[in-house]
């Protein structure tokens, strides 16, 4: 049986219908979007999974968005359509996705700060996201792909890279010869943490709970690795760095890791976190943190202008995302529980060809 003539165009898609569950996450046709002047439709061809296509998955609470909604924050893919008045790029380009769109006007955006803009819309959260085979976005939203990549590792550079250049480069400011202490190696935040700070020629203690990830992590390049389901972690920081402590601890666990992360700190030390997996209140231990005079910075994603330095310096230091697992996209809940489940080492990547 045909559509009807009149019928707009759709695509495949996995989408949410609710919240709460794997049933509420569908596989099947959405609309195919129609790029508006100054926007591009790019054909995606892989999207990652992150920690907060999970959490829209079973809540999307405080994150304004309607349903259905497309998932997935992150993709990489080939421009199929320009829309009115867009230049400087072309169809057939290969490309990489900033995940937010900005409204271009406000304070933060009129000072090159989007990433801090007050209607930030994120794919997969604020509007339809990756997990599709189409998607429209602002021309300025593309980026070209590097060399020689495949679309799975272009794809995880633009959320979980991005993420962890922020925080070591802007926000903790990370030198070379500091060491940096990395909690709970395996995920993509914490893996592309451990990439950039040995690029940046930090020396990088990790933790993890499982002694194989932290084998894993010792062969990529890792200088110490502290097994935090049988040792104390700030103990073990004291011994691998002659009892001084770190420069900076990057952190996205939370709660359970909060109190060992301040004492792993230096004095004068630099903390930021752009995670809580474990809980978001956990004890502030304020005379800590005055009398040894530490630094918290709070981070999540970048700006676009950090998004193409990063893209440099990944060319030039040779880093290239990890990949845990490869899903097609009919396996979506699939890839959803190996994210779940805690146990990948590196992106899982779903394939929307
Ligand atoms: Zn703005």
């Amino acid at each position: 049986m045909s559509a009807p003539a009149h019928a707009a165009p759709s695509m495949q898609a996995v989408y949410l219908t609710g919240h709460g569950g794997n049933e509420v996450v569908c596989v099947g046709p959405r609309p195919c979007p129609e790029p508006a002047a100054g926007e591009v439709r790019v054909r995606l061809h892989t999207a990652t999974l992150n920690r907060v296509d999970l959490y829209m998955r079973e809540s999307g609470a405080g994150i304004t968005h309607t349903l259905p909604q497309t998932m997935g924050i992150d993709g990489a893919g080939v421009v199929d359509a320009l829309g009115a008045g867009v230049s400087g790029c072309a169809v057939g380009q290969r490309v990489l996705l900033y995940p937010g769109v900005t409204c271009g006007q406000c304070e933060f955006c009129r000072r090159g700060q989007e990433v801090l803009c007050t209607s930030m819309q994120l794919l997969g959260e604020h509007r339809d996201g990756t997990l599709a085979e189409f998607i429209t976005v602002p021309a300025r939203n593309v980026l070209p792909m590097p060399e020689g990549w495949a679309f799975e590792e272009a794809a995880a550079l633009g959320v979980n890279h991005l993420t962890a250049w922020r925080m070591l480069r802007t926000q903790a400011r990370l030198q070379p010869g500091e060491t940096v202490l990395i909690f709970g190696i395996g995920g993509g935040v914490s893996l592309a943490g451990l990439q950039l700070a040995k690029a940046m020629g930090a020396r990088t203690i990790v933790t993890s709970r499982e002694p194989a990830k932290l084998e894993r992590a010792l062969a990529l390049g890792a200088d110490a690795a502290i097994c935090s389901a049988t040792e104390d972690v700030a103990q073990a920081v004291m011994r691998l760095t002659d009892r001084r402590g770190v420069d900076v601890v990057f952190e996205n666990v939370g709660a359970a890791v909060w109190g060992s992360a301040l004492k792993s700190l230096v004095r004068g030390g630099r903390i930021v976190t752009c995670g809580a997996t474990t809980g978001d209140q956990p004890g502030a231990d304020l005379r800590r943190v005055f009398i040894r005079q530490l630094q918290i910075y709070g981070s999540t994603l970048g700006n676009l202008s950090e998004l193409q330095e990063l893209l440099a310096f990944c060319s030039q230091h040779g880093v290239r995302p990890l990949i845990d697992s490869r899903y097609p996209m009919a396996q979506a809940h699939a890839a959803l529980d190996r994210l779940a489940s805690g146990q990948q080492f590196g992106k899982v990547a779903v394939s929307l060809v």
